[in-house]
């Protein structure tokens, strides 16, 4: 790995700052829930992961965009238990295997179970049951939440070999930074060439890829992560535009997409006010594109949910008309709080009530239609 790369893991240093006011609230989707009606079962799921997203940070979100979100308008509501197989609080690798296969693992493991056996994700399932196939991520492609769906190793840490990992597979398209892990490799391996010989469009920005509407697309957005929501742009959501685009046109039997908005997470860890409501609103916009194809198509669920929660994050007061909130932290690391399941379109209903992480595999799957008798 660079030493780029590896300064890109420092996201956890603390920079305490506890209040933040929005520079710009943003408009929500605006429809009425009375006239929509959704098929019973989805063709195609969008799961967002707002990685470290608990109720505070959620709520943070609300105040700060003057009491309207896309997600507060899902129309049902759960709450996922995150505890992994060692421990009482959850990482991201352990959180996103729970929630891509349905089974807990130790943390920091990713794809495999606490004994080391392959686990197969939702991804894999999707591919082998003829749908398309997509990941989005504002940090690297190869960190832990994006790697939990497509990867399969004993440590998060490995990323060129979670980067080899996505050859294994016939991923349609993935968006997302750690472009170093594809094609600067200890190895030798240069697998943005052997993307290419697989038939997959290259691009290093959106811009690059605007007019590539099909067909398998990898888009690596940054050498290590993604830079933060003030930098960015509107990465994710035109991301998150670009891979419905390119899914929804596949020849194929719908298609299951993962976006995640990395980076509240890094901004819980910070004890950062301004970092996490930054974030939760940047992914809310993201939200709003999965929403209105799912108003449009009828046949298709998103789910927003988390992994675990991030810096045990209170909110202790706000203004919504300001956009103005007011924060306090426990913790520089990750808590055992349950997290909130927003769900909306075909299917959403089963997602209220409390149940564990592992559930919202199974449910997937179920409501995918996938065979019981063709699970590993
Ligand atoms: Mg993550
Ligand atoms: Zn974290």
């Amino acid at each position: 790995m660079s030493s780029n790369l590896m300064a890109q893991e420092d996201y956890k240093n603390k920079n305490e700052k506890y209040e933040y006011t929005v520079e710009k609230k943003h408009e929500v989707l605006l429809f009425n829930a009375d006239d929509l009606k959704f098929k019973k079962r989805p063709k195609n799921i969008i799961l967002f992961i707002g990685d470290g997203m608990g109720t505070a940070q959620l709520f943070s979100g609300l105040t700060a965009n003057g009491g309207e979100l896309n997600m507060s308008n899902m129309s049902y509501v759960g709450f996922s238990k995150t505890e992994s197989s060692d421990n009482y609080v959850t990482d991201s690798a352990a959180g996103g295997t729970a929630i891509s296969t349905g089974k807990r693992t130790t943390n920091g493991t990713i794809g495999l179970d606490a004994n080391g056996e392959r686990l197969t994700t939702i991804l894999e399932y999707a591919e082998r049951n003829e749908k398309a196939t997509g990941l989005v991520s504002t940090s690297a492609i190869t960190h832990a939440t994006p790697a939990s769906f497509i990867a399969h190793q004993p440590s998060r840490n490995m990323y060129e070999q979670i980067a080899a990992d996505f050859m294994e597979t016939e991923i349609d398209v993935f968006i997302g930074g750690g472009a170093d892990f594809f094609n600067k490799r200890v190895d030798g391996r240069n697998l943005v060439t052997e993307l290419s010989d697989k038939g997959y469009r290259i691009g290093y920005n959106l811009e690059e890829v605007a007019p590539v509407s099909n067909g398998k697309l990898a888009v690596l957005t940054a050498i290590g992560h993604n830079a933060g929501y003030r930098d960015r742009g509107e990465m994710l959501t035109e991301s998150t535009s670009k891979a419905i685009e390119v899914l929804s046109n596949a020849d194929s039997k719908g298609f299951f997409l993962m976006v995640e908005g990395s980076q509240i997470d890094w901004g819980g860890h910070q004890n950062d006010a301004a970092y996490v409501t930054g974030e939760v609103l940047d992914m809310d916009k993201a939200v709003a594109k999965a929403m209105e194809f799912a108003i449009k198509d009828r046949r298709t669920l998103v789910i927003v949910t988390a992994d675990h929660e991030t810096g045990g994050m209170a909110v202790e007061g706000g203004d919504p008309e300001k956009g103005y909130v007011k924060t306090g932290f426990t913790t520089g690391g990750h808590s055992a709080v349950m997290v909130p399941v927003l769900a909306f379109g075909a299917g959403a209903e089963e997602f209220a009530g409390i149940y564990d992480n592992t559930e919202i595999f199974e449910k997937m799957y179920k409501l995918f239609k996938f065979k019981q008798e063709d699970r590993d």
